[in-house]
């Protein structure tokens, strides 16, 4: 066994466990930040068809160009996300990155989140989920996006409850460190996140039906983000009781465990 066998150790006597229990540890896969077809996009989507993964790809609406829904069409293992409208930081000095804060009226959010969804109207599997940019964003906006047939909101870290007929739907395990190196958070330190999240689940200290998101930046990748995705989809679909579903799976599975 070599030493990157032993790092992956914990995640598959965790689904070993699962497995044990006769249940399904179930994954989703979320990547942000998609505007045009780029290198960096190809190598996510060659990913996505050799291992036959899912992907919600969250597009920026109103900064995409045109030939990117031509390029994702005939794919429909990759879902696209809404995410946020031009992706521009409306936090004042010494607040945090966000877009759809409560720093602008409630009225004019809205009227962005409707002409974004508009605009990925051209997507062939555009599905009803928003991702707020930075995974920050004011929940009075919630009743709003449900009223304009959104479904979920997915973020960062634990979902909470919004009112409204929509739910969170996020990913807990982020595979870049944004604050030290922006780069891949490391390999250990990844499996770890991912490993704790669905024993978490299994022992009934979260919902265990709600999947366990692994969250990527393409265009921010550096190796060891690619090698990190290449291994833990090697490693994870020939597993028993690991399931990567699509993010409206992961949505229903919130909706109606
Ligand atoms: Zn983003």
């Amino acid at each position: 066994m070599n030493s990157n066998d032993e790092a992956w150790h914990p995640l598959l006597a965790e689904l070993d466990a699962w497995h044990a229990g006769g249940r399904l540890a179930t994954l989703w896969w979320r990547d942000d930040d998609a505007v045009a077809p780029t290198p960096a996009l190809d190598r996510m989507l060659r990913l996505v068809e050799r291992f036959r993964v899912p992907l919600g790809l969250a597009v920026i609406p109103a900064r995409l160009t045109a030939d990117l829904a031509s390029h994702l069409r005939d794919l429909p293992l990759v879902s696209v996300l809404q995410h946020g409208y031009l992706h521009r930081n409306y936090a004042t000095a010494g607040e945090r990155a966000a877009e759809f804060g409560a720093q602008r009226p409630l009225e004019l959010r809205l009227r962005e989140t409707s002409e974004g969804r508009r605009i990925l109207e051209q997507f062939q599997h555009a599905v009803p989920i928003f991702v707020p940019p930075w995974n920050r964003y004011d929940r009075a906006i919630a009743p709003g996006l449900a009223q304009q047939g959104l479904r979920a909101v997915s973020a960062f870290a634990a979902s909470e409850q919004l009112s409204g007929k929509i739910c969170e739907c996020n990913c807990q395990v982020d595979i870049i460190s944004w604050r030290i190196t922006r780069g891949f958070a490391g390999l250990d330190k990844t499996v770890r996140k991912l490993t704790e999240h669905l024993r978490a689940r299994r022992l009934g200290e979260l919902p265990i039906e709600q999947a366990t998101g692994v969250l990527s930046h393409h265009l921010d990748h550096d190796d060891g983000c690619w090698e990190f995705l290449e291994a833990v989809f090697a490693r994870t679909v020939t597993h028993p009781a690991a399931k990567w579903i699509t993010p409206m799976d992961a949505v229903a599975r919130i909706e109606s465990p």
